[in-house]
């Protein structure tokens, strides 16, 4: 065991309200931290461009108040651009990345191929964008050459154990945007590790992710986390909640009146109705 305090944290991103999912992925990292004398951290994910609306920080912040959690709040993801770009750049100059022009539709009508283990991951388009640069490019990262330069690497999760990182699954992920100087992948890891994250919670439909998270912790030689990937709140079809259904803001609940500190309760507990 380590003599390092516990730190989590919750990472939303004001693209949409929160609702009973991101409360219970508060909860979860508020109380664990808490129940270590740890820290437990808010970080606004405020990179998606257009889809970004910077106003609902505040509404996130209340609605996590009323919820009776504290925070400690490090700063939003919008003021670290240099860092992904430094990063990046990095990598570039390794032969990690590799400059890519394709549109999300011509990605989807690359061939499937299909992994020693039988899953099916994008084709990359590796070759056909062989030589593209500049404007207009995204960066996506050479994910066999990033694992034939990491070897074989682990990750743990406090629920799931050991497990080996393979992040064929996703494809050569994108690590810059041709928008925006920044991916979620990269941000997320990067400020994990800025922000001296120990414990990484967040929702199962991530977990994903974090193989290429681990990888590039490693190419980055970044502090590696543990990590905690807890279920979802699912709806009365058995989804995961999306914004756009199943549950409503729990700014509507808390300006409606209802008592936050219940409804943390009952998340705690999972035992509430999704309402309407
Ligand atoms: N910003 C991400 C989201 O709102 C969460 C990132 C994470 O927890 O790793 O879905």
């Amino acid at each position: 065991m380590s003599d390092l305090p516990l730190v989590t944290r919750f990472a939303p991103s004001p693209n949409g309200h929160l609702h009973l999912g991101h409360a219970l992925s508060a909860i979860v990292a508020h109380d664990i931290a808490k129940a270590a004398n740890g820290r437990f951290l808010m970080r606004i994910e405020d990179i998606d461009g257009p889809r970004s609306h910077p106003e609902l920080a505040d509404e996130f912040r209340r609605d996590l108040e009323w919820l009776g959690l504290e925070w400690e709040e490090v700063p939003a993801q919008s003021t670290r651009l240099d860092s992904y770009a430094e990063a990046a750049s990095d990598l570039v100059e390794r032969g990690l990345l590799y400059p890519c022009t394709c549109t999300r539709k011509e990605i989807a009508s690359l061939p499937k191929r299909t992994g020693a283990d039988g899953i099916e991951f994008p084709g990359s388009c590796r070759d056909k964008c062989d030589g593209a640069a500049g404007e207009g490019a995204a960066l996506r990262i050479d994910v066999e050459r990033a694992l034939a330069e990491v070897g074989e690497i682990v990750w743990v999760d406090e629920k799931i154990g050991s497990v080996v990182a393979d992040p064929r699954a996703l494809g050569d992920v994108v690590i810059m945007r041709k928008d925006l100087p920044a991916s979620y992948n990269l941000a997320v890891t990067l400020d994990d590790a800025a922000d001296g994250v120990t414990l990484v919670t967040r929702g199962e439909d991530l977990l994903e992710t974090t193989h290429i998270h681990r990888v590039l912790q490693e190419l980055l030689k970044l502090p590696v986390p543990t990590w905690h990937h807890h279920e979802l709140v699912l709806d009365e079809d058995g989804e995961k909640l999306a914004k756009r259904r199943g549950s409503p803001p729990l700014s509507d609940r808390r300006k409606a009146g209802e008592d936050g500190l219940v409804l943390a309760e009952q998340v705690r507990l999972r035992n509430f109705e999704l309402g309407t």
